[in-house]
C-alpha cells in the first residue's frame, strides 16, 4: 500500500477516531483525608467521580492511622502545603466542582475558603466530625469555624443526624430547626441523611432543605449494616452530578440513587464495616 492510502485509510478507521483526544475532562476538585483502608475519604472520592467518568484532582487534607473499625489518629496537613498544592494546581486546572471531606483543622479553612470564592463552581461539603467507628475527628471549635466561614460558599452541605447536632448545638436536637440555622449560615442546600438514625427502623430518610420551601423527604429502604464510606461517597456521587451539570435537586436525588446502589453492592475488606461497591456504572 502507498504511503498516502495507508494515512487515507487510517484516517477512516473508526477505532482511530476512539482515539482522538477530548477536548478537556470534567474534573472535581477533593480535598479530602486519606483512608488507608480505602473505604472512606479522597479514595471513595476517586473511585465514585471515576464511576461517573469524572477526572478527580486530589489535595490530602490530613492523613489518618485507622482501620475498618474506627480511626485512631488524624495528621493533618499544613496548611502552607495545601496553600501551596492549591496555587500550582489551579494555575494549571479549572476544576467544574470541588468537594470538600475530612478537614484537618480549622487554620485549613482560611486557606480554603478564598480559593473557593475565586472558583465559583458548585462546591459540596461533608462535614465529616466523626467517624461512623465514634472517634473525634476534629477539635472542638471546628464546626462553628466551618460553619462561620465555609458555609457561604457551599452548594450542598451533606451533615449525617449526629453531625448535624454537632454543628449546632443551640438547636438542641431539632433537626429541622437545625438545618434552619445552617441555612442561614449561608449553604444553598443541606442534605440531612439518616443512616446513622434508629437503626431498628426500615427505611432511612434524608432531608434536603433549602431556603424559602418545604423540605424534601427522600426514604431508602434501610440495608441491614453500617457502613464505611458512605458519606463520602454520597457527597463525591452529588459533585459528580454538579459537575456535569445537574441543578443541585436533580443532583442530590441522582447521587443518593447511585450511592443506595453501591451500598447494596458493598464489600468486606477488613473485618469490620463493609465498604461501598463503587465499581458500577
Ligand atoms: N476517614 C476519612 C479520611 C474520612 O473522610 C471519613 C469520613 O468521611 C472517615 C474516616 C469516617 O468514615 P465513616 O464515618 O464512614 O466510617
Amino acid at each position: 500500500m502507498h504511503l498516502f492510502d495507508a494515512l487515507l485509510s487510517s484516517l477512516f478507521r473508526t477505532d482511530f477516531l476512539e482515539y482522538l483526544p477530548m477536548t478537556r475532562a470534567i474534573t472535581v476538585l477533593c480535598l479530602s483525608g486519606h483512608d488507608p483502608g480505602g473505604g472512606a475519604g479522597l479514595q471513595a472520592d476517586i473511585e465514585t467521580l471515576a464511576a461517573h467518568g469524572i477526572h478527580a484532582l486530589g489535595v490530602i487534607t490530613a492523613l489518618t492511622v485507622q482501620d475498618s473499625r474506627n480511626v485512631r489518629r488524624v495528621i493533618a496537613t499544613d496548611p502552607r502545603l495545601l496553600d501551596e498544592q492549591l496555587d500550582v494546581l489551579l494555575a494549571d486546572m479549572q476544576p467544574d466542582a470541588v468537594k470538600l471531606g475530612l478537614l484537618g483543622s480549622a487554620a485549613q479553612l482560611d486557606v480554603i475558603v478564598h480559593r473557593l470564592v475565586a472558583l465559583a463552581v458548585p462546591v459540596v461539603c461533608d462535614p465529616v466530625l466523626r467517624a461512623g467507628g465514634g472517634a473525634d475527628l476534629v477539635a472542638v471549635d471546628f464546626p462553628s469555624a466551618l460553619r462561620r466561614q465555609l458555609l457561604p460558599q457551599v452548594t450542598v452541605l451533606t451533615p449525617n443526624a449526629s453531625e448535624t447536632r454537632r454543628l449546632v448545638p443551640e438547636a438542641a436536637g431539632d433537626l429541622d430547626a437545625s438545618a434552619a440555622a445552617l441555612l442561614a449560615d449561608g449553604c444553598m442546600r443541606v442534605l440531612i441523611t439518616g443512616g446513622d438514625e434508629a437503626e431498628a427502623s426500615t427505611s432511612v430518610i434524608n432531608r434536603c432543605y433549602e431556603h424559602n420551601a418545604p423540605p424534601r423527604t427522600c426514604e431508602w429502604p434501610r440495608l441491614p449494616e453500617t457502613f464505611h464510606g458512605a458519606g463520602c461517597t454520597l457527597a463525591s456521587a452529588i459533585a459528580a452530578r454538579l459537575a456535569l451539570g445537574d441543578t443541585p435537586d436533580d443532583a442530590i436525588d441522582a447521587g443518593q440513587r447511585w450511592t443506595q446502589r453501591a451500598l447494596a453492592r458493598a464489600v468486606a475488606v477488613g473485618g469490620g464495616r463493609r465498604i461501598p461497591g463503587r465499581f458500577i456504572e
